[in-house]
């Protein structure tokens, strides 16, 4: 069975080829500036990538395009031996888990395109073309709040009038969904047999494990024996941790307070809150880690603060799931950040012997990959590993279409 799993931007179109008998990628693509006469497309198999500029007046035809590249390519028999195509959506009004996309699933998206504006209005209009133009294709959409069906009521519920909860939905529902789970099962592989012997193969039964997910967007999640017991994020990606853009947990009745002193609409400072804060707004540099890492080097008192807001926000959320779980037996860094900051690494594991966490500082340094990264007497385990959402998505898409 091939599977692809795609990346949909306004007018992009990314995508990895599964072959799911060994969950093999055969090849990986994509189509950028689509809507333009000159469309740039590449595709690379077996380390071969090859570009060229095409014209794709939309995303129908750019998964065409890249359906025959596949064939000619002899990644495909056909176009047609392709068995359905997984996307990793984000959040919909009353539903959550894998579903195929029809009319029902994209109208409970496009209910939610103000409170998921970076996500739903270019995958909703985007879906509702290949559905209508590929409809011999079966669509699946892997909802990145399905990890986290398992968060119990206390975690789960804000204090507010619990119709509102009942009635629409207004909960922490979580998200990176498909990357705490990869990390909840790789854990269960790479820790739970260092535990116990005798778990070898993996599924051990109490393993408990704060993922830290940094990346462009940021989640903490503790989980018990593979299993979502909390999550930072909430009833939107824009809560939590400072994002790179987007602002993370804030005072709700600010908000009025920022209307009336800037003059804005609600809407605009909405905006403001989903695009120009987080990262970028505290700092006034750069969206990107990287950027203000070398702001603060140089002593700018902002890039340093924004540093500090986001080291400060993690730890307070380590904390609260190490109280959580009762303990942690790993801390595992995944996403650009987490993979490749060293410094922030650093920063969020500082001070924090009396819970048994110390980092291996020279070993931290020079990681690279999947390694672990405690010192020889930290009671837990701190690990990077590199997250794959594409193949959570991917069997998840098998799955739903071999039902
Ligand atoms: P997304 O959430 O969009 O998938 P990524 O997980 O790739 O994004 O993370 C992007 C973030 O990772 C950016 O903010 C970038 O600054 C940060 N990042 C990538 N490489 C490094 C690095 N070498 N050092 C510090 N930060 C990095």
């Amino acid at each position: 069975m091939k599977i692809l799993v795609a990346n949909l931007g306004s007018t992009s179109f990314k995508y990895r080829l599964f072959n799911m008998a060994n969950e093999a990628v055969l090849a990986r693509g994509g189509v950028e500036r689509i809507g333009s006469a000159q469309s740039k497309c590449f595709v690379e198999v077996a380390g071969q990538r090859e570009e060229l500029t095409i014209e794709a007046k939309d995303h129908a035809v750019a998964v065409r395009l890249c359906l025959q590249q596949l064939t000619d390519k002899k990644c495909l028999s056909s176009p047609t031996e392709l068995s359905a195509i997984g996307f990793k959506a984000v959040h919909a009004r009353g539903i959550t888990g894998v579903h195929l996309v029809d009319d029902a699933v994209l109208a409970a998206m496009e209910a939610y395109n103000d409170i998921v504006p970076a996500h739903n209005p270019p995958y909703v209009t985007a879906m509702r073309l290949l559905a209508k133009e590929l409809p011999e294709i079966p669509l699946v959409a892997a909802f990145e709040t399905g990890f986290h069906e398992t968060i119990p009521p206390a975690e789960r519920h804000y204090a507010i009038p619990i119709e509102w909860a009942e009635k629409f939905g207004i909960k922490r529902w979580g998200f990176h969904g498909a990357s705490h789970r990869y990390i909840a099962e790789r854990s269960a592989q790479l820790i739970a047999a260092t535990l116990n012997p005798s778990h070898a193969k993996g599924q051990w039964e109490e393993l408990r494990v704060i993922s830290c997910h940094l990346g462009g967007s940021s989640s903490l999640c503790a989980i018990r024996a593979g299993k979502s017991q909390a999550t930072s994020m909430g009833m939107t990606p824009q809560s939590g941790l400072p994002q790179n853009n987007r602002v993370g947990d804030l005072d709700p009745f600010a908000l009025p307070a920022i209307v009336r002193a800037t003059g804005k609409t609600l809407d605009e400072v909405l905006s403001v809150l989903a695009n120009q804060s987080g990262l970028e707004g505290l700092s006034g540099k750069s969206n990107d880690l990287r950027d203000v890492e070398d702001a603060a080097a140089k002593g700018d008192p902002n890039a340093k603060l924004a540093l500090d807001v986001y080291v400060a926000s993690v730890r307070h959320y380590l904390g609260a799931y190490i109280v959580l779980l009762g303990g942690a037996d790993a801390i595992v860094f995944t996403g650009g950040i987490g993979e490749n900051s060293a410094n922030m690494r650093e920063a969020i594991c500082g001070n924090l012997d009396w819970f048994g966490i110390r980092l291996d500082t020279e070993r931290n340094r020079s990681a690279r990959g999947e390694v672990r990264v405690d010192a020889t007497n930290s009671r837990v385990q701190l690990w990077i590993m590199p997250t794959n959402e594409e193949i959570i998505v991917a069997r998840q898409t098998r799955d739903c279409v071999l039902v």
